[in-house]
């Protein structure tokens, strides 16, 4: 893990655009009780449960504005067009943005080969198109699956895949979560051997509800050992037990990183203060006072 060492530790927290009028005026406060924890920047989904850009841009607007910590829109290109891309870079640009999560994202299954204009069909071809159209003045982050994306032919096609994306000019990666530690070291010595001397920063799902994170892992690749799975299982029915043994689980996989030299996490939040609130207490990572739970 020589190449992570050399990356000085960030950590961030993912959000995603409220939807709901509860949602939405949970988050500013959401956003301040997070940012006391002094993150590098929070990051915006787009997409993800039909949010749309608009979302995302009033969102990353918003955290911006309350916090002063800075927000990196999610973006996803398939689908999409150059000019479509390009307008939603410069309204981006105008609103301070510095930092773009750079995506392919899925299309919806009923648009899948149906041979719909789109001038993008992978991520890599939007990091090439940003570097191209913009330079240096987004920094970017890609996508990195240790475990694999569920739709690669294989680790190998996938790794190229990456690879392709570091090469078009990503910055930094952000990988699935994972609960195998073993499988983000094996990823970051292949980076090592590919000479790919980009952070590749572990994303960490907390664990707080287990049909949520069932449904989320089957799509997405991610695998839950079978230890975890049975003990979730025997716990789905008692919330608090089950979030105990969640915020051990991955405050443990968490420790594990840290200490083999991963430079830093970043977290998905789910929108809620108080499952990355445990995680970051039980790491011993700065803790203001404002902050204690
Ligand atoms: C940190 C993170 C944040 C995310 N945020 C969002 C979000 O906000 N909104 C959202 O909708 N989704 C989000 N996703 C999910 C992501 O959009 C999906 O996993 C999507 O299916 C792949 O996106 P990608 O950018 O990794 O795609 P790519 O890197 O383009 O890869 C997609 C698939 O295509 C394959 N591939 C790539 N290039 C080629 C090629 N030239 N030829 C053949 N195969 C190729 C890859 O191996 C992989 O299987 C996020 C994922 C992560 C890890």
């Amino acid at each position: 893990m020589k190449t992570q060492q050399q990356h000085p530790a960030q950590f961030s927290f993912e959000l995603f655009p409220p939807r709901t009028p509860e949602g939405i005026a949970k988050l500013p406060n959401l956003a301040a009780q997070l940012a006391v924890l002094q993150p590098k920047y929070f990051s915006v989904t787009y997409g993800a449960g039909g949010s749309d850009q608009d979302g995302t841009y009033d969102t990353v607007v918003s955290v911006v504005e309350k916090t002063g910590v800075e927000a990196a829109p999610h973006l996803t290109c398939v689908g999409s067009t150059r000019a479509k891309i390009s307008a939603l870079l410069q309204r981006y640009k105008a609103a301070g943005v510095k930092r773009i999560v750079a995506l392919r994202g899925d299309m919806p299954a009923t648009s899948y080969g149906t041979g719909a204009r789109a001038d993008f069909h992978y991520a890599n071809e939007l990091v090439q198109f940003i570097r191209e159209t913009e330079g240096d003045v987004f920094h970017l982050e890609v996508a990195a699956y240790p475990e694999m994306h569920p739709q690669a032919s294989s680790p190998a096609a996938d790794f190229a895949s990456f690879k392709r994306k570091v090469e078009a000019g990503a910055d930094a990666a952000i990988t699935q979560y994972f609960f195998n530690p073993e499988a983000y070291f094996d990823f970051v010595e292949r980076c090592e051997r590919a000479q790919l001397k980009l952070p590749v920063i572990p994303g960490i799902m907390p664990i707080v509800n287990h049909a949520q994170l069932t449904r989320f892992s089957a799509a997405c690749g991610a695998d839950i050992p079978r230890w975890i799975a049975l003990r979730l299982e025997q716990l789905k029915d008692d919330k608090a037990a089950l979030q105990d043994f969640g915020v051990e689980v991955v405050t443990r996989l968490c420790e594990t990183l840290l200490k083999a030299g991963a430079p830093g996490i970043h977290f998905y939040t789910l929108n809620q203060v108080e499952p990355t609130l445990r995680l970051w207490k039980n790491l011993g990572l700065p803790m203001p006072l404002a902050a204690a739970v």
